[in-house]
Order: C-alpha cells, then structure tokens, then sequence
C-alpha cells in the first residue's frame, strides 16, 4: 500500500476523546467535561435558518460568505472588537476551527513554525499536524493567572517561526490578556516580523475585564482575527464564524476556504445573520449566567484553600487537583487516571489537564457551561475524590 501522510499517523488520540467516549450521550453523568453552553441557540435565530430553508432554494453561494453577512461581521468587528474592517477583509468559516485551519493554510509553507500556547486548546494539534508545519511553544504561567512569559516567548522565536498563535479570552486558563499583554505581543511580533493569529471565540464571554483585539493596535496589517458564533450565541453545532484578514491576505484566505468547503449552506448563514442583527440580550444574559457560575465554583475552592485565580473570560476554571489530593510539586500525578476515575466511581467528567499541554498535567479542567446545580456537585464531588485519591490506587 502508498504510505499516508505520516505527520497524521504521529499524531496521538487526544485524551479528551477517551474522556468523550467513556461519557458521550450518558444522562447519567454530571457534564463538566466540554466547552459546550448548556442554553438553547435562542429561538429567533433557528427561526431565521428555518424561514431561509422553506423560502430559499439552498445552491451554491459565495465562498467567502454571503455579502450581507460580511458586512454584519464588518459592523459586529468595530462594535466589539475596535477596529474597522471593510467586508472584503472578511471570510467567513466553518466555526472558528475552520477559520483557524484557513488562515494556518494560507500563511504557512510546510517547515513553517508555529508559536503556541502552553497549555491551550487541544484543537490546534491537528490542525498544525495538517497543515504541515512545526510547532514550539510559550508558556502562560499558573502564578499569573494564565498569563504569558513574554521573555519565554520571544525567546523562542527563531528565524522559521512565521506565526504566533494567541488566544485570548483563553481556553483552558480563562485568562483576558490586558492592554498591555496585548501590546508586547504586537511589539513582539513587528520585531520578528511574524504573523499574528489571535483567537477570540470566546470574545464577548469576559466579565471584569475588558477584552482587546490586537487588530486594534495593528498599524502594519499582520493580525488575522478569528471569531465564532459558537460560544456567543450558543450555536457550537451549526458550524460558522469568520476571520477578519488584512486586506492583503482575505482574497487567498477566500481560496483557501472555499478550497475545503466551497460554501457554508445559506441557512446557516441567515441564522448568524439573525444572530448579529437581532436583540443581543441573549448573549448578555448567557454571559451573567456564566459570570454567577464562575463565582459558585470559585467560591467552592476557596472554601478548601484551594483557589489559585480566578478567570476573567470564557467558561473554564483550572483546578489544581493534585494539589487537592495532596501531592507535593515533585509527586508524579496521573491527571487522565485521575478523570477516568472519577468518571467510573462518581459518575463525574471533566478535562484532564494533560490534554492542554505540560505545563497543566497536575490540574483538571471544569467547564461552567453546565447548570449551577451540575457544577457544585460536580465539584464537590471532585474535591472529595481528591481528598482520598492517595489511598484509593
Ligand atoms: N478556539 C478555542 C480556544 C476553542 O476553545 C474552540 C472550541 O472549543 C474553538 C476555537 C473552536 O470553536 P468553533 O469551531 O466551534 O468556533
């Protein structure tokens, strides 16, 4: 047989798909595990997709996205993100994963290395194994709330990395990089000259801090912003978001979108439409909602002694769960045993922290997308787990 390509068969299962199949459609389970909103995409949005299907003939359309959408981006941009781009400078994806791909694909050759965090989202691995580039890291830091070492980082930059990867508000730590993160890493980029990819599907989910774009304070065109619909509006499984290109690059950016999905299907389109357009106190309601969930479950760990930070974006809390059980710094600890565990004895799945990265193998991931009462037992249930984890193995 031909060989494959064998940068795909290197990769390793993600431990979040066992964590997945162990749990995957149980009602018996207490859901801490994905970063999925437990809300309903609200009412006016799917009504938007349904009028479209039963008026619309559902072709072919523009690979980029439907021209009315574009502009709604365009608009939805400079309200939330600061800056103005024109509608061209916008393409529209498949979810933010298909915006990330996208851009991966149009700016990077093959050799090409890629600057991410550590720890991060554990989509980016195959789609950096797919696109065919290297990987190198920079750590965020435990002791500041998630946050980048910004000397670690540019230290790490040599003469192949093209692309710095940012993520903020971030996913697993939670953390909203300040105004002035946010402008060292711009000035670290100019200086090395590198692309600037910055994720923000988690953009208007902040709740005591103020969420900046790098775009904003990009003189020299080398940001490209990824959003999504996802999270904000409690759309995961309609598959749509976009990233705003400099104008230099949204035409391949096009290209190479349409390349792997030709179009996004009309009615899904007309729902994001639906979804910027009509009355926004759905999101502001779903962010007040995460916002009590993220207070419940903090507060649960700081009753025991055991909150580190506290996360000022997304729907994720790090918890250090070897800590919890009582291992000192230099113990080994098995955090995917640990979540395996816990699932078979107490009926309770979360992340564990091995799935983001090095730097999060002594902590496990709770998301608080999931109903108040879900997440207290689910974290008390935890934490009492915890507490006998040295004697139970
Ligand atoms: N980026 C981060 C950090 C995420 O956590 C996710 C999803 O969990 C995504 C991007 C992609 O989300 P979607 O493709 O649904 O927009």
């Amino acid at each position: 047989m031909p060989r494959s390509n064998p940068a795909l068969a290197a990769q390793q299962p993600n431990p979040m798909f066992r964590i997945g199949a162990l749990v995957y459609g149980r009602d018996d389970i207490l859901h801490l595990e994905f970063g999925e909103p437990d809300f309903p995409t609200p009412a006016h949005i799917s009504a938007a997709a349904i009028a479209s299907i039963t008026s619309e003939r559902q072709g072919y359309g523009p690979g980029n996205g439907i021209a009315e959408l574009r502009a709604a981006v365009a608009a939805r941009v400079q309200r939330v993100n600061g800056f103005a781009p024109t509608a061209e400078q916008v393409v529209m994806t498949e979810g933010g994963t298909g915006g990330l791909m996208g851009s991966l694909l149009t700016l990077c050759a093959p050799g090409d290395i890629v600057l991410t965090p550590d720890p991060g989202w554990p989509g980016y691995d195959a789609m950096l194994a797919v696109a065919g580039v290297e990987r190198a890291y920079y750590p965020l830091l435990s002791e500041r709330g998630w946050l980048p070492d910004l000397a670690a980082l540019e230290a790490a930059i040599t003469p192949q990395t093209r692309v710095l990867l940012i993520n903020s508000p971030s996913n697993p730590g939670g953390a909203v990089y300040p105004a002035e993160t946010i402008a060292a890493l711009m000035e670290i980029a100019a200086r090395h000259d590198l692309w600037l990819l910055s994720d923000e599907c988690y953009d208007e989910l902040v709740f005591d801090a103020r969420h900046i774009s790098p775009a904003a304070l990009d003189p020299d065109g080398r940001v490209l912003t990824v959003g999504s619909f996802s999270k904000t509006y409690a759309m995961t499984g309609w598959r749509i978001g976009w990233v705003v290109a400099p104008p230099a690059i949204a035409p391949a950016l096009g290209l190479t979108t349409a390349a792997q999905i030709n179009n996004l299907p009309l009615f899904v389109q007309r729902a994001a439409l639906a979804a910027l357009e009509g009355p926004q106190e759905c999101v502001a309601e779903m962010r007040a909602s995460y916002r009590a969930r993220r207070d419940l479950a903090t507060g649960l760990l700081s009753e025991r002694g055991l909150l580190e930070y506290t996360p000022a974006g997304a729907f994720y809390l790090l918890v250090p769960v070897a800590r919890a059980a009582g291992y000192g710094a230099d113990e080994p600890f098995d955090t995917l045993a640990f979540a395996e565990a816990l699932i078979a004895e107490r009926g309770i799945a979360l992340a564990p922290g091995m799935a983001f990265g090095s730097r999060t193998a002594r902590y496990v991931r709770v998301s608080l997308a999931s109903a108040p009462d879900v997440l207290r037992a689910g974290i008390s249930g935890l934490l009492d787990f915890a507490t006998g984890w040295r004697t139970h193995q």
